[in-house]
């Protein structure tokens, strides 16, 4: 019953900030050699309008999310951790869901799309092995949840979303509330983004059939790709490469689902 009274009471409170907290621009930035300096920060500006609830929800959800390991064997990066506590996933769902936006799953955002659920954005996250000075490439904007996540713990981030409507939407939405690293894209992540190649890291949040060759040409020597492989409908894999010496290393992180990258050449 308190369960419930507070949930019933977090989406009056969430609904009624919703609209000034995204219209005010706020600042962060990226985690760089600032953040590198306090392994367990990240640097972010406090959010003086955000309801003690929103905050409590999501330090519940992260610590379900941190209780688990991210893969057998693994263990959270304490950044990756920090970077999910402070990044207000309730502000890049649609009101109508946003009772939902602390609990562990998937999320629709329109269009057919969802917003991952956040064990999985912190799972792909953590695979990335970031250390604060990258480049990372996203394919699949979405909201821009992901996106924001990842622009606390690197230098720069440039996402690509393939619907017109969503990557207009996480533009504005990434900029209001003041991510300022991370570049949008409107176009077809198969390409890539030739321009701004090498990537340090590429994450792939909607999965091919197979892993695109540009993706692979546009990462950098040393560098990681993570991405849900596998035909819709057959059993997706969530994988991690490692370019070395031209080739890439695979290890496989388990079995996931995910939206199909669409428009395969
Ligand atoms: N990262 C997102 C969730 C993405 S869902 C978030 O944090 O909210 C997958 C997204 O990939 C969808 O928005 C979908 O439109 C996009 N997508 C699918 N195929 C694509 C392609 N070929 N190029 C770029 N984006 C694509």
């Amino acid at each position: 019953m308190l369960v419930h009274v507070r949930r019933a009471a977090l989406a009056l409170v969430l609904a009624a900030s919703l609209a000034p907290a995204c219209g005010r621009p706020r600042e962060h930035s990226a985690g760089n050699a600032e953040s590198g300096s306090r392994s367990e920060a990240v640097a972010i500006a406090p959010r003086p309008a955000e309801p003690p609830e929103a905050r409590d929800a999501r330090e519940r959800l992260v610590r379900d999310v941190a209780a688990r390991p991210p893969w057998a064997g693994a263990e959270w990066s304490p950044r990756v951790l920090a970077a999910m506590r402070a990044v207000p996933r309730h502000l890049f769902v649609p009101s109508a869901s946003i009772q939902q936006a602390y609990a562990d799953h998937p999320l629709p955002i329109g269009e057919g799309q969802t917003i991952s659920q956040p064990t999985i954005v912190a799972v792909m996250t953590d695979a990335l092995e970031l250390s604060g000075n990258e480049r990372v490439l996203e394919i699949g904007t979405g909201s821009g949840y992901q996106a924001a996540v990842l622009s606390l713990l690197v230098r720069q981030v440039l996402t690509i979303e393939i619907v017109e409507s969503l990557g207009a939407a996480a533009r504005t939405r990434l900029a209001e509330l003041g991510y300022k690293n991370v570049e949008v894209r409107i176009g077809d992540g198969y390409l890539g983004w030739p321009e701004k190649a090498p990537f340090d890291r590429v994450m792939l949040t909607a999965a091919p059939p197979e892993i695109p060759r540009a993706l692979v040409d546009q990462l950098a020597e040393g560098g990681i790709l993570v991405a849900p492989v596998g035909e819709q409908g057959e059993a997706q894999r969530l994988v991690r490469w490692t370019k070395r010496g031209g080739a890439l290393e695979k290890q496989d992180l388990g079995a996931v689902r995910f939206v199909p990258m669409v428009n395969p050449p």
